[in-house]
């Protein structure tokens, strides 16, 4: 998962404690939606970053509902 530890049930980021980031401000980062945006000059609107960020976050949370 991108070099970042993996929890032990195999699922998902080991940082994960009790649904917080627990390297929340030193984390990577592509786990900083604005902060990726500025480094990787995407070639897009900013609108555009957060919006396709915000559909897959909901993707995820919906797959983490199902049990995926
Ligand atoms: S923000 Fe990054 S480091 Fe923190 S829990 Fe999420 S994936 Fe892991």
């Amino acid at each position: 998962m991108l070099g970042l530890p993996l929890h032990e049930s195999g699922k998902g980021c080991a940082n994960l404690v009790n649904n917080e980031c627990i390297i929340y401000n030193e984390r990577p980062v592509f786990c900083s939606v604005n902060e990726y945006f500025h480094v990787f000059d995407l070639k897009m609107k900013k609108e555009e970053w957060f919006k396709l960020n915000e559909e897959k976050c909901k993707e995820l949370q919906d797959q983490e509902k199902e049990g995926g």
